[in-house]
């Protein structure tokens, strides 16, 4: 996606060599038509799946998965790190290690919101090690509904989770793809 790419270029600052800051339009302030132009990539791509859900972690995937949402006129549910006082009963738990934290959080959703006849389609913010998009797809597995497609914001391509997820057999769209972040610099996977 060449507008998300020419962004990256001019306001992106490469934290070290294996992350990537994008606070001024995705995990922070966020720019809606970028976001919005996102979600029409997303939907063009898996617009054949018959998606019944889209579904996200908080707070960063929240964005792409609702303009996602929105544009395939499909439900969005996002998973809670932290679990409320409010979120009783049935709720699916999953452990997933957190890349920019360097710890494991638990992530919730409630079991009312996924269903054995749901197509889900997981949008997430970045693709590091590929855990919080496992995580989510394994909740959808013990829920009993299918995963037909993962969208990814940007993958960090020299890590290793757009292998695990492609060899899981999971169809995945990545909007930039990083080929590396070394010397301060984004080099992209051309397309
Ligand atoms: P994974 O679970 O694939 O190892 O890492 C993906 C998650 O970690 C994303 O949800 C994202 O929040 C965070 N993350 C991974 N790499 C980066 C990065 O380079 N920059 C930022 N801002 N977040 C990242």
């Amino acid at each position: 996606m060449q507008s998300l790419k020419e962004k990256i270029i001019s306001e992106g600052r490469v934290i070290s060599d294996g992350v990537l800051k994008v606070d001024s339009f995705l995990n922070h302030q966020i720019d809606p038509q970028l976001t919005f132009d996102m979600g029409k990539e997303f939907a063009s791509y898996f617009k054949n799946k018959n998606v019944t859900k889209v579904l996200t972690l908080e707070s960063s995937g929240i964005p792409p998965a609702l303009t996602t949402a929105m544009e395939l006129g499909v439900p969005m549910v996002f998973a809670k790190k932290q679990k409320p006082m409010t979120m009783k009963g049935d709720v699916w738990v999953e452990r997933v290690f957190s890349f920019t934290k360097q710890i494991e959080n638990e992530i919730h959703i409630g079991k009312s919101f996924l269903s054995t006849d749901d197509k889900v389609l997981i949008i997430d913010d970045f693709l590091a090690h590929g855990e919080a998009a496992l995580g989510l797809a394994s909740i959808v597995k013990q829920a009993g509904a299918e995963v037909v497609g993962i969208g990814i914001v940007i993958e960090k391509s020299f890590q290793e989770g757009g292998r695990k997820l492609k060899d899981a057999g999971f169809d995945v769209l990545s909007l930039a793809r990083i080929k590396s972040l070394t010397n301060h610099t984004v080099e992209f996977i051309e397309d």
